[in-house]
């Protein structure tokens, strides 16, 4: 095997995984998936590679599927939605990098780690909850579950009530160590959608929370605790830009962590889209003078790790 040029996480947005406007069946999913990773492929030839992946819309649709069938069988708790979606999105890279791989003549294994990433209990994003999960409900639907199951629910834009939960802050990934061991031999697919979010309790216990990690987040903090030399995060757009989706719209090729910063205070950066992939990107770099961070769409990767497209952030 050929010396590899350093160590790479790879974060797929929600298009790496499905098309816009997609029914969500599984069929399709995997068929994305295997158009990613023919884009991503060539990159496993000279890297040790980790993918972390998104997970929102899965979730999303497990939680309604379980709350529509309540009356059959038990409605499966959050984090427990969290891990099936882990999985299920998971083998589904495995099978499209597998066929990906072997089509190139790159032989490595593809694994999947089921992770837990540990969240503080006392992170002021419990104080107040803001991602909304799962069905619409009546208001007197959701006064009920609010009451019977704990759960917080919020009117969302007058179309209804949605149970909304908080977004903590990934403070330890509980399998790092495994992730680490297995880096090299395989490529793994860790900490999907983030993580499931657990806490832990004074007598060392993990447990599972109602919470959604940023992928974003979950893909840096992997990224650092693995040594990784590279950041790169794919979504819907091949680079980032300034005055986004306006007439003096400007891509940026490279930028310093410092204009990051100064071009998020101004504001360009949407909350909950591209702003989580900023905050990673200049934490990555920032951890260590040698990172970089890229974020490009999956079409791009290729040039994007050249320097031929993408958005590239370093530290100066
Ligand atoms: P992912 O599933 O990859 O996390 P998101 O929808 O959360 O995808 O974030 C990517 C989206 O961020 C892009 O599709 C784009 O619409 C949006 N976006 C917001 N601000 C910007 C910006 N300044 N430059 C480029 N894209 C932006
Ligand atoms: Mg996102």
């Amino acid at each position: 095997m050929t010396e590899k040029k350093g160590k790479i996480v790879i974060a797929l947005g929600g298009n790496a995984l499905q098309d816009t406007n997609s029914s969500g069946t599984a069929e399709e999913q995997l068929e994305v998936a295997k158009r990613t990773c023919e884009y991503i492929v060539e990159i496993l030839d000279n890297y040790e590679a980790v993918i972390v992946h998104g997970n929102g819309p899965q979730v999303g649709r497990i939680l309604i599927a379980s709350e529509t069938a309540k009356d059959i069988t038990p409605v499966m708790p959050f984090d427990v939605v969290g891990a099936m979606s882990q999985g299920y999105i998971g083998y589904h890279i495995q099978q499209a990098l597998h066929l990906a791989l072997k089509n190139h003549g790159n032989h490595i294994p593809v694994a999947t780690v089921i992770t837990q990433v540990v969240v503080d209990q006392n992170d002021p994003a419990f104080e107040n909850p803001t991602k909304p999960i799962g069905s619409f409900y009546s208001e007197e639907e959701a006064k009920e579950m609010m009451d019977k199951n704990g759960y917080i629910m919020k009117e969302d834009a007058g179309r209804g009530w949605r149970r909304v939960v908080a977004s903590p802050i990934p403070q330890r990934i509980v399998e790092i160590d495994t992730v680490k061991h297995l880096c090299g031999s395989s490529v793994v697919v860790a900490a999907g959608g983030g993580g499931i979010p657990v806490i832990e309790l004074p007598d060392g216990s993990l447990k599972g929370v109602a919470a959604v990690i940023d992928k974003d987040f979950a893909a840096e903090l992997l990224a650092e605790q693995i040594g990784a030399d590279i950041l790169l995060i794919l979504t819907a757009v091949d680079k980032v830009a300034i005055n986004y989706n306006k007439p003096n719209q400007i891509d940026l090729d490279l930028i310093t962590a410092a204009q990051a910063e100064e071009y998020m205070k101004q504001g360009h950066f949407a909350a909950g889209s591209m702003l989580p992939k900023i905050k990673a990107a200049i934490k990555f770099v920032k951890s260590n003078p040698g990172r970089k961070a890229i974020i490009s769409s999956p079409y791009k990767a290729i040039e994007a790790l050249e320097g031929r497209d993408g958005t590239t952030i370093i530290l100066e």
